[in-house]
């Protein structure tokens, strides 16, 4: 019997390919999808974004609601104040975007429910890029919370992050050879109809697109700018 897996699901371009990739690539059945409503402001576009995804890839899909996160921190994603708009992370965009410990705050949250379960994996959407701005990207925290589990948990399941050696321009790549459906992703921090394409997960996500040929997909996910 396979391995079961939980995918923390934002929505977003990383884990949405990190599904994909473990439901093809990997000895694993991903099973459940966890979709997180901390108050961030994306979090009704985030949330029916998610939906599609799991419905297109046949997982069970739960939300999980912690709404009081955005009282313990301060956030532009929570907060009233804006979201930075810019082509690239300084300290000061990447301290107004970062909520600390979110990450692992989420990765045990999916430990929980792998212990309670019988699920042995939690697919995280961690790549190369967001690595080098934020530490709870990169391997070293997915191989300390690994070793957190064992004395959290009876099970001791593991966090693998198919996506971690990656860039954007790759993760696209990855997405149109095993053809995910980029129509229904949600990346942007903002609220909107349409991705904004001005904030800075806009921006990576538009370029990453172009970069693969895929204006198709910069057509019907980003609001039209004239
Ligand atoms: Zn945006």
């Amino acid at each position: 019997m396979k391995n079961k897996a939980i995918i923390l699901l934002s929505g977003g371009l990383d884990s949405t390919v990190a599904l994909s990739y473990a439901q093809k690539h990997m000895d694993c059945d991903v099973e459940l999808a966890l979709t997180f409503d901390y108050g961030q402001k994306s979090a009704e576009n985030e949330i029916s974004a998610s939906e599609k995804i799991a419905e297109h890839y046949e997982v069970s899909h739960k939300i999980i609601e912690l709404p009081w996160l955005r009282d313990i921190t301060n956030s532009s994603l929570v907060s009233g104040e804006e979201i930075p708009t810019s082509d690239f992370m300084t300290s000061d965009s990447m301290k107004s975007v970062w909520i600390p410990n979110r990450n692992g705050l989420f990765l045990n949250i999916a430990a929980s429910f792998c212990d309670s379960y019988g699920y042995n994996y939690i697919i995280f959407g961690a790549n190369k890029e967001e690595g080098l701005t934020f530490p709870d990207n990169t391997e070293d925290f997915r191989v300390a919370i690994n070793k957190t589990f064992e004395f959290s948990t009876l099970l001791k399941p593991k966090v693998l992050a198919p996506l971690i050696n990656y860039n954007k321009n790759d993760i696209v790549k990855i997405a149109v050879r095993d053809a995910v459906p980029l129509e229904y992703i949600r990346s942007c921090y903002r609220l909107g109809e349409k991705h904004c394409g001005k904030c800075e997960s806009c921006y990576h996500l538009k370029e990453a697109l172009l970069a693969n040929g895929c204006q198709k997909y910069v057509d019907i996910l980003f609001e039209n700018e004239d």
